[in-house]
């Protein structure tokens, strides 16, 4: 059994970017079990009412093969609603925190409302998963420049991920936050690095995307490099090949798509959205390729499916 922890289906008022039945489909082909989806809707995924409003969207025999993430806000009784429905919800995988804006409006990216975030699941006794969009805003720049793609990979710098990993690491600690804490799709060498000195004292991991392993910032060059602006960025090379060989040397948990389709020209034009379909690149990354870098089979399963439901919990897969 494979699993996708990470897609955007989107769907609702957004369905011409993309929607659960294709994703569906679309696993179908990539070989793709079970898939975890997103908040970050239009409207976003926020109490049981959105909850219950989203699975209706599900066809019935493929219920057993999606779950969702709600997102988190700074609001308690929205907090503690969500952390109930990921303990008594099977379909509910766990908490979303956006600690910067990425696509859609959902987001926490001030410092004390994120520490807020974790004291309120903390004394919610919360023991799922968190995971988190770490990105800071405070450290973004105005260096967009759309004549040239790659000025992305600047305007939202490496710092501003390794900057809001350490301030999650600071708030789990500081709250004794009982969950494990989860950094979403990780681009850079010192974010591992960050994420491994704190395992030690908590639960802590993360994932990485097929398009952070296969690609580099250099993809971006010329106008067509717009197509493969996400957040966060594409990065040098150099982290590319490090987060590879950490894959290889099991210091990443797993791998998540992060599949965010776009309209082309919602791509090539304003809004200039990130987000790249990276579903369709998970059966030749999982079987051709990462064997071609040495990930033996055994990790292979680990990273595709068995890490993915120890951390999760296995009742949330019977
Ligand atoms: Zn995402």
């Amino acid at each position: 059994m494979r699993i996708d922890p990470h897609v955007h289906c989107r769907d609702g008022r957004q369905a011409y970017k993309e929607t659960i039945t294709h994703v569906l489909k679309l696993c179908d082909e990539q070989g793709v079990d079970i898939i975890f989806d997103m908040p970050n809707t239009d409207p976003p995924l926020l109490t049981e009412r959105d909850m219950e409003a989203r699975l209706a969207l599900v066809p019935r025999d493929d219920l057993k093969r999606y779950r969702i993430y709600l997102g988190a806000t700074t609001d308690e009784r929205q907090l503690r609603e969500a952390a109930s429905l990921v303990n008594q919800c099977q379909q509910v995988i766990g908490i979303k925190l956006y600690a910067g804006h990425s696509v859609g409006a959902l987001a926490v990216p001030g410092e004390a409302e994120q520490r807020k975030v974790y004291a309120l699941l903390t004394a919610a006794n919360y023991h799922g998963v968190l995971a988190v969009h770490a990105e800071k805003e405070a450290l973004f720049k105005r260096s967009f420049d759309s004549a040239q793609p790659a000025s992305h990979c600047l305007a939202r710098p490496p710092q501003a991920e390794t900057a809001s990993i350490a301030d999650q690491i600071t708030f789990a600690r500081a709250t004794n936050f009982q969950g494990t804490l989860h950094i979403c799709h990780i681009s850079t060498a010192a974010s591992l690095e960050l994420i491994k000195a704190a395992r030690q004292e908590l639960n802590i991991t993360c994932g990485v995307t097929p398009h952070h392993l296969l690609w580099s910032a250099d993809h971006m060059k010329g106008r067509e490099g717009m197509l493969y602006k996400v957040n966060p960025p594409l990065r040098h090379v150099a982290d590319t090949i490090a987060l590879r060989q950490a894959l290889k040397q099991r210091e990443i948990d797993w791998i998540e798509t992060d599949h965010a389709p776009h309209a082309i020209s919602e791509k090539l034009y304003p809004p200039y959205e990130s987000g790249y379909p990276s579903l369709c690149l998970y059966r030749s990354l999982v079987e051709e390729v990462l064997p071609y870098w040495g990930v033996s089979e055994a990790a292979v399963k680990d990273i595709t499916s068995i890490a993915i439901q120890r951390v999760f919990g296995e009742r949330k897969f019977l």
